[in-house]
């Protein structure tokens, strides 16, 4: 009932001869029975979104800005993203919220106008370290949550990427269980506030995902798939994870 899905986010990397990887994604996962998502940075969304084809990858924005246009130079939103052949875009990514000082409303505010663009938002969130070691995980996933998730988020238009902070990037990773602990957290949370519908919602883990531990992550219950970064930038590293997942 929720279609398992591979996510990379490119982040700030990567120019026209990049979309190679793509093409080399493409091939090697040429029917794929999981769906698979490129966020790309916007330079390269049209150039993607027109190269693919007929294949079904998705192809996502990194970030979006909560109004639909207007004096906001440098920004894009969402209506954009959409124009140039987006499907999804990713809010609230933890460099996002350190980076520019997003907090849990101005999320809420992109994930809004994400919808309303019919865009699915990836709606990102997670611990650091800190306050991981200070008990506080559960405390800080719930808060995240509740007030970045906005009113009108479904199963269908909304996705929740758990991230602790401090696994982005570092090659460290949660336990098994404590993975676990946070996505069966989150349904909870998510049917609470949402009813049946909570359980539509797909929930990915992103952190350090690399082809060695991801058959184990996706074992883990609750895990519909991840937001991978660095190992989605060469096919040879991400077609492994998108197996995995299949
Ligand atoms: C990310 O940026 O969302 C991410 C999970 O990065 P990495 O896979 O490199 O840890």
């Amino acid at each position: 009932m929720r279609r398992r899905l591979a996510a990379g986010n490119w982040k700030m990397n990567g120019t026209a001869a990049s979309l190679s990887e793509m093409d080399a994604l493409i091939e090697a996962h040429l029917s794929p029975s999981v769906e698979i998502l490129l966020c790309p940075p916007a330079t390269l969304i049209a150039a993607m979104a027109s190269r693919k084809g007929q294949h079904p990858l998705a192809v996502g924005g990194q970030d979006c800005h909560a109004a639909a246009s207007g004096a906001h130079t440098g920004d894009l939103s969402a209506q954009q993203f959409k124009d140039a052949g987006a499907t999804f875009v990713l809010v609230g990514h933890s460099e996002r919220r350190t980076d520019h000082r997003e907090t849990d409303d101005v999320v809420a505010g992109k994930a809004r106008a994400a919808h309303a663009a019919g865009l699915v938002a990836v709606i990102c969130l997670g611990e650091t370290l800190a306050e991981r070691e200070a008990g506080q995980t559960l405390d800080v996933v719930g808060r995240q949550l509740d007030n970045s998730v906005p009113d009108g988020a479904t199963g269908l238009n909304t996705v929740v990427a758990y991230e602790p902070v401090w696994a982005i990037g570092t090659g460290l990773t949660p336990t098994s269980e404590q993975i676990g602990e946070v996505h069966e957290f989150m349904r909870s949370r998510l049917s609470a506030r949402f009813g049946a519908d909570g359980a539509y919602f797909r929930l990915l883990y992103g952190g350090s995902v690399k082809p060695s531990n991801a058959t184990e992550i996706f074992a883990i219950p609750d895990v519909d798939g991840a937001l991978v970064g660095g190992a989605s930038l060469k096919a040879a590293d991400f077609s492994p994870i998108v197996t995995a997942l299949e």
